[in-house]
């Protein structure tokens, strides 16, 4: 053998269709169900930390206690920090291209101390601000199949009739 050249691999090529799902769990199965059958939103708080999870878990992984209260939320919040993608990607949630402009956001909800990444409807940087306010808007309920993409994103929330 020639050992300036290395060892020569024999390539195989397969494309495999692996289809699969698994059980959501009483938690997250019971947000999912929540969210597409009422359009209700919910985060669960850890009773020694505070924080809110959502989709709610049974266990905070920093405490290593069981979660406790379930929590309705209103939808909206606040925007800390946003981004606009201007090449599209490919975004595994809906499995497909993301049409661009995109504008992604994690978002505060009120409510709870709990935090989100979604989509914004607003997708021109500069009408987008961090601190700005949002609403979840939902896909109407004959669409909505139980995932955070029922969420169909969050809108500017004009005036809020603070008062
Ligand atoms: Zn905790």
């Amino acid at each position: 053998m020639d050992s300036d050249k290395g060892e020569e691999l024999l390539m195989v090529r397969a494309t495999y269709d692996v289809p699969y799902h698994w059980s959501a769990g009483q938690y997250v199965g019971k947000f999912f169900e929540e969210l597409r059958d009422n359009g209700r939103i919910y985060a669960n708080l850890c009773p020694k930390c505070g924080r809110g999870l959502i989709p709610p878990r049974p266990w905070c992984a920093r405490c290593n206690v069981r979660m406790g209260e379930w929590v309705e939320l209103n939808g909206r919040g606040t925007v800390l920090v946003f981004s606009v993608a201007q090449q599209s990607f490919w975004d595994s949630g809906r499995g497909e291209m993301t049409p661009v402009p995109a504008a992604g956001a994690i978002i505060q909800l009120d409510g709870a101390p709990v935090l989100l990444r979604h989509a914004l409807q607003e997708t021109d940087p500069e009408k987008l601000r961090m601190g700005m306010r949002v609403e979840a808007v939902l896909k109407p309920r004959e669409q909505r199949i139980g995932t955070l993409n029922d969420i169909l994103h969050f809108r500017t929330i004009e005036d809020e009739g603070h008062g």
